[in-house]
């Protein structure tokens, strides 16, 4: 199996699961319990899996929050912040193709009358720096911008850095789903200004249901009051309880831990294979090929493209015990592609896309191979 959606999940790293296995054997205790060792053990590591995430991020320990992953995160966020604002101010800005989870919670939301602005995109998906400072210099307090630093689909990304600034400077809130750019792109000098974020570990080698949602203190060292999405005992600085996922938390620690001791690498093997892919697909498919992705500031080594007169699912299909590949996101793998469609594309042109998306882990070799097999060759 050629796996060429890596931005659907990721493989488990070696070093993950091996830093996971104790804690789901010998080191079993509850990280909440006091007084014993065995619980204090637990502590101590979550802590240090803290510690390796915000390093990853560019954040303090203190203001990672860990949840089941960034569909929570995103839930969590855009209900919870708007929750502390008086009803009749409540405004939400996000774009137009931000992830499911992001646009699902906007629409619920707005059933719960709370006034959503979803911004436009231009052809490769990014949001228009102007036309969000046209709708933010007029908001209350009592706002929240929410913008994808990096699409899953088109891995076009938002100049969070800029955006995050814009924001500061009308004093509304900003969060940003991160998801897809960790661990592929060095995010920490652009933090300043953004106040949440979410991010899950199962995109960067790390397993499935956890993932992080940070909450960055103010300038007077305070955490914006956010109303958790799950009540009980108070774990996560009173933010998300339930008792902590801990083999989880391990894993995801020691797949940051590596996703930062290898980032530069990383983002330059996901260049050099999305490249060779570009350089192939454009020798075997000139004719009826052509990009849904920008070839510039994008995450490296997701693309989308498009193969006029091909039906994407039955060439995912057709390919489907040797190759995996994806029309879209998995998340919303039942209907068309809200993301190209707010790109301008038609139902047509949606349905003749695919999206690739490498890991580290994919090779020259396999990429050959699948240009082969697409080819019929
Ligand atoms: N946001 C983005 C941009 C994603 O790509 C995904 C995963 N497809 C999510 C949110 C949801 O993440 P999770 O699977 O951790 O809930």
């Amino acid at each position: 199996m050629i796996y060429l959606d890596n931005s659907a999940t990721t493989r488990v790293h070696p070093e993950v699961l091996e830093a996971m296995l104790p804690y789901l054997q010998e080191e079993y205790g509850n990280p909440s319990s006091k007084h014993y060792t065995l619980a204090q053990n637990v502590k101590k590591a979550t802590e240090e899996a803290r510690y390796h995430v915000a390093q990853l991020i560019g954040c303090n320990s203190d203001e990672v929050i860990f949840t089941s992953g960034s569909t929570e995160s995103n839930n969590m966020i855009l209900k919870g912040v708007l929750d502390i604002f008086d009803p009749l101010d409540r405004h939400l800005v996000v774009s137009k193709t931000e992830h499911s989870s992001v646009i699902e919670t906007a629409k619920f939301l707005e059933s719960k009358r709370v006034l959503v602005t979803y911004l436009n995109v231009d052809k490769y998906g990014r949001v228009d720096n102007e036309e969000l400072e046209a709708v933010i210099k007029n908001l209350q307090e009592g706002s929240l911008v929410s913008i994808i630093w990096g699409n899953n689909e088109t891995g076009s990304l938002n100049t969070i850095g800029s955006i995050a600034e814009l924001c500061k400077i009308y004093n509304v809130l900003f969060h940003t789903d991160a998801t897809q750019v960790l661990g592929k792109i060095d995010v920490r000098n652009s933090m300043e200004g953004v106040r949440f974020l979410s991010c899950s570990a199962h995109k960067l080698h790390g397993p499935k249901g956890i993932g992080a949602c940070i909450i960055k203190k103010d300038h007077l060292g305070v955490k914006t009051h956010v109303t958790p999405l799950i009540h009980g005992g108070g774990q996560e600085f009173d933010y998300r309880s339930g008792t902590l996922s801990t083999h989880n938390i391990i894993g995801f620690g020691k797949a940051a831990e590596i996703a930062l001791r290898e980032i530069n690498e990383t983002h330059q093997i996901l260049k050099t294979l999305e490249s060779h892919l570009v350089t192939r697909l454009n020798e075997y498919f000139s004719e009826i090929l052509s990009f849904n992705n920008d070839d510039s500031n994008k995450i490296p080594g997701i693309i989308n493209v498009k193969f006029t007169g091909v039906d994407n699912e039955f060439l995912i299909k057709e390919l489907g015990d040797r190759v995996a590949l994806a029309s879209g996101s998995a998340c919303s793998s039942t209907k068309p592609s809200h993301v190209l469609a707010s790109m301008g594309l038609s139902l047509e042109q949606i349905r003749s896309s695919v999206r690739i998306s490498l890991s580290k882990y994919n090779t020259i070799e396999e990429i050959d191979l699948f240009c082969k097999m697409l080819a019929g060759d």
